[in-house]
């Protein structure tokens, strides 16, 4: 990369990725690029730390964690700032994307014994004459790859999770936000400075490759469903288990019997916070034809009134420049094919910034409805009733979240949505419930973050029998007789033969 800097796209500098703002080109810092020897030694050196780390046991660890939680929530100002600095986001999202974040932490020290602590499991009757036992042991190192729009969240969500069930990790943050990542990085060392449980290695694409490569037990990657291919196929080459947190497209669904002016306020939000740069984002909805024009207006009387910019404005700036020209296509292409814009429009790409673009009746085979658009626009289209509108929300490979605004069938639909989650009558609520897991289905991912199954993705279970007398009906052992073979078939007869 040269020198000349596009303000927001990262640039390496002698050696250094130099990260800037998206609205004022203003450094936020600069940061080693790391060469794959350089991944190699972090990920050896994190081997170490992590076997320091699983001694500490779940009270020790879950000590660390608390103080490091409490750390983010002393300086939540400090880190929103930087966040806005580097990502244009504005501080008000950021506090509210640490809080989560702290939340997060907070769950995960607490719940990591309870949920992955070594416990006693029922036998049955065959194999009776032994207890079973089962525990989630660390992996060791986990490597964890981010994205930007979320820079505090998402790392988060795969680092607090990993390090309570008692694995190091190298976090591999975006080549947008390194200022962030490295910001969790120095913090969480203030709280375990005797060894490096949580180091970061930076640069572009080709340090996440070489994290892949790296000899990691497990690898966390957040980022679009495009980089989840190429990351599987590098962690294919070793066999290491990956925990993919991909693109979305998520739909809302607005029912006949739903609170509009909920629904509008929620959907605006759901659609336009971080300016639209949220895998979770509602990008699509589908309203029922009986409410489609009022709700539409009130959207667009919701969406007219945000300020965007970049101090103190409702939306910043779009973080990665390069996605203005996909938001600037997906407008064009809508409106080139029937849509019609009834906020926004063309005119609403103004770099780095665009204004909130509602598009109504978009064809439903167009890149609006079908590609992750990551941009302060929605489509509104209409629909005959629920069952027409889970068709169409379920017609796309994503399947990340999903809201439904509703009442009598608004739970039916929400489970008949294909996806990892969904909110009914709110949009993007679930990603802060840190008792419910997070993820995707489809190409939006697998595996889970959050949650009790967010910890157990941290750890591999283990499971040890053990005996505790003498087998009445010997069968695993070659000292069994013919008769203790007959007493078996007899058993199972009665057991299971009917
Ligand atoms: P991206 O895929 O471009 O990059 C993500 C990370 O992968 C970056 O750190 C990047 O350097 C790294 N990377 C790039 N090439 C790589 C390679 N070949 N091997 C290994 N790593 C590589 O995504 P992005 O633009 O940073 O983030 C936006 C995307 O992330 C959107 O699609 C969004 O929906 C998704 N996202 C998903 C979730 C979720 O939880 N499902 C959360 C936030 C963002």
């Amino acid at each position: 990369m040269t020198a000349v800097h596009v303000p927001g796209a990262p640039a390496i500098e002698d050696g250094l990725l130099v990260s800037t703002s998206p609205a004022t080109g203003a450094e936020a810092g600069r940061f080693p690029v790391a060469t794959p020897a350089d991944v190699t030694a972090a990920v050896e050196r994190a081997g170490t730390a992590g076997q320091w780390w699983a001694s500490l046991g779940f009270t020790g660890r879950r000590e660390r964690l608390l103080r490091w939680r409490a750390l983010l929530a002393r300086r939540i100002e400090e880190l929103a700032e930087l966040m806005h600095l580097e990502g244009g986001k504005p501080v008000a999202d950021g506090i509210v994307e640490i809080v989560t974040a702290v939340e997060h932490i907070d769950w995960a020290a607490r719940n990591a014994r309870r949920t992955l602590g070594p416990r006693r499991v029922r036998s049955r009757l065959i194999l009776a004459e032994f207890s079973g036992h089962l525990e989630y042991q660390p992996y060791g190192v986990v490597g964890v790859i981010g994205p930007w729009n979320y820079p505090v969240l998402t790392p988060v969500g795969s680092t607090a999770y990993a390090l309570a069930a008692g694995n190091a990790v190298v976090l591999k943050p975006s080549e947008y936000t390194p200022a962030v990542g490295q910001w969790l990085v120095d913090t969480f060392a203030e709280v375990a400075p005797e060894q490096p449980v949580l180091t970061a290695v930076h640069g572009l694409g080709d340090v996440g490759a070489a994290l892949c490569r790296s000899g990691v037990g497990k690898l966390a990657f957040t980022g679009s469903s495009a980089t989840a291919r190429k990351v599987m196929a590098a962690c294919a080459e070793s066999l290491t288990p990956v925990l993919i947190e991909a693109g979305g497209k998520d739909a809302m669904i607005v029912d006949s019997d739903a609170d509009l002016d909920a629904a509008a306020e929620a959907c605006v939000w759901g659609a336009l916070t971080n300016a639209g740069q949220t895998c979770i984002g509602i990008e699509r909805v589908y309203a029922v034809e009986p409410v489609f024009d009022t709700f539409v207006a009130k959207v667009v009387d919701r969406a007219s009134r945000l300020t965007v910019g970049d101090d103190g404005a409702d939306l910043g700036p779009i973080t990665m420049p390069a996605q203005i020209d996909v938001i600037r296509r997906h407008i064009d292409d809508a409106l080139a094919r029937g849509g019609r814009a009834v906020l926004g429009g063309t005119d609403a790409v103004q770099p780095p910034y665009v204004r909130p673009t509602v598009l109504v009746d978009v064809p439903e085979d167009s890149a609006a409805v079908r590609e992750e658009t990551f941009g302060p626009t929605l489509t509104i289209n209409r629909v005959r009733d629920v069952d027409e509108a889970v068709d169409r929300a379920n017609a796309i490979p994503y399947g990340l979240g999903g809201s439904v605004f509703g009442r009598r069938r608004a739970m039916a639909a929400a489970r008949r949505l294909r996806s990892g989650m969904a909110s009914v009558n709110s949009t993007l609520t679930f990603a802060g419930m840190s008792t419910l897991p997070f993820g995707g289905v489809g190409d939006s991912g697998f595996g889970r973050i959050h949650g009790a199954d967010g910890l157990r993705e941290f750890g591999r279970a283990k499971a040890i029998t053990r005996r505790r007398a003498r087998s009445l009906l010997p069968s695993m052992t070659f000292d069994r007789t013919p008769a203790d073979v007959n007493r078996l078939v007899k058993v199972v007869k009665t057991m299971y033969g009917r």
